[in-house]
């Protein structure tokens, strides 16, 4: 079986490294918000280039505490994507105010900035796009299109941790960068955790009152918060890992590389290449209108796949409710029918690869 993602291979690469960590937050018995949150702030804030690094418990988090500690609630609109994970959406509901969906780019799958440019009214606070399976949406006419309407980004990098633009880390050129450290993603723990990035002490100060419910000195509560923090387990797995995340990244580019090779002249559309930064590749992801076979041939084959993702979410029933849901987004419907993932990860080899391929190659003979 080649399976989407492989955790094991890299604890046991690893595996001297993290025990030793874990045994040394187990001796030392600090539990929450210890020393290695501490450091593993730093660390992150030095890698992605931002003054300010904040983790929390869950990427689903960090976006619910970006929104909270900008103010945006109830009437606002967040202009953001339909073609995510639904944490995305969740987020701007928990907070009271109105997801817009507006639709994406063909080739990147990305928010397109068209479309947000055409769907800002009044009641805009902020765009919220995400860099869809680790690629960069088109975050300079974003900016460009915030700026002209005094807008804030916050972004979505849960899939992006390593990817930039223009040699700038996605999540380090706006208001706030939220990423996730679910085990699958780029950079993963081994539960659940979440990062919000920003260059404002201020805002900055706010995330780390709202993770700790709502204080900045013991038992002295300033305003409602939350319990949100990143555990120091987690932590002290995270600092192992982060020092390996560029070759993690470079081996995820190696294998779209050689799927890219691989599936040359068959009638699937590969991931686009040149978009507008650095593609990590949380994800790969085909467009055919022959799905439905190469999905048999690779269970045949027992080779996993998966579609990311099924129903957009302007189509789901949980936003039934919201008064400005568009009928129809034809670029993200038509992907959401013919998108498919394959495997991917760092460790993935490349005869896999190539069984993968012939594998396709053949269901499309
Ligand atoms: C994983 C993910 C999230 C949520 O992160 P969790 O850590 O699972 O809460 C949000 N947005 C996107 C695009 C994701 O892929």
């Amino acid at each position: 079986m080649i399976p989407m993602v492989d955790l094991q291979r890299q604890y046991q690469t690893l595996r001297p490294e993290i025990d030793a960590a874990l045994q040394d937050v187990l001796q030392g018995a600090r539990f929450i918000l210890g020393p290695n949150v501490q450091s593993l702030e730093q660390e992150l804030a030095t890698y992605l280039g931002v003054d300010h690094a904040v983790t929390c418990a869950s990427g689903t988090d960090a976006l619910h505490l970006a929104l909270a500690a900008a103010g945006i609630g109830p009437g606002d609109e967040v202009i953001t994507t339909p073609f995510t994970f639904i944490a995305t959406a969740e987020a701007i509901r928990y907070v009271g105010a109105d997801p817009v969906f507006v639709d994406i780019e063909p080739r990147t799958f990305n928010i397109d900035p068209d479309q947000v440019e055409a769907a800002i009214t009044e009641r805009t606070r902020a765009i919220l796009p995400v860099h869809l399976f680790g690629q960069p949406a088109d975050m300079p006419r974003l900016e460009a299109i915030a700026k002209a309407h005094k807008l804030m980004i916050v972004e979505d990098c849960a899939q992006s941790f390593g990817a930039t633009v223009d040699g700038v880390q996605t999540g380090a050129g706006n208001a706030f960068g939220c990423f996730s450290f679910f085990p699958s993603k780029n950079l993963g723990a081994f539960g659940d955790g979440g990062l919000v990035t920003t260059s404002c002490a201020a805002s900055a100060e706010a995330l780390r009152r709202l993770r700790n419910h709502g204080s900045s000195e013991r038992y002295y509560h300033d305003e409602i918060g939350y319990n949100s923090r990143l555990d120091e387990m987690q932590a002290a797995i995270l600092r192992v890992k982060l020092p390996h995340i560029d070759t993690y990244n470079a081996e995820r580019r190696r294998v779209a590389a050689r799927y890219r090779d691989g599936l040359t002249g068959l009638p699937v559309e590969v991931p686009f290449e040149d978009g507008i930064g650095v593609h990590v590749y949380h994800q790969y992801t085909l467009l055919s209108d022959h799905r439905d076979s190469i999905m048999q041939a690779l269970q045949a084959a027992e080779i996993a796949n998966a579609i990311y993702y099924p129903v957009p979410l302007h189509q789901q029933k949980a936003f039934a409710d919201l008064d400005k849901r568009p009928a129809s987004l034809p670029v993200t419907e038509s992907v959401a029918a013919r998108c498919l993932s394959l495997p991917i990860f760092p460790e993935l080899e490349d005869a896999s690869i190539d069984r993968i391929c012939s594998t396709i190659r053949d269901a499309l003979a």
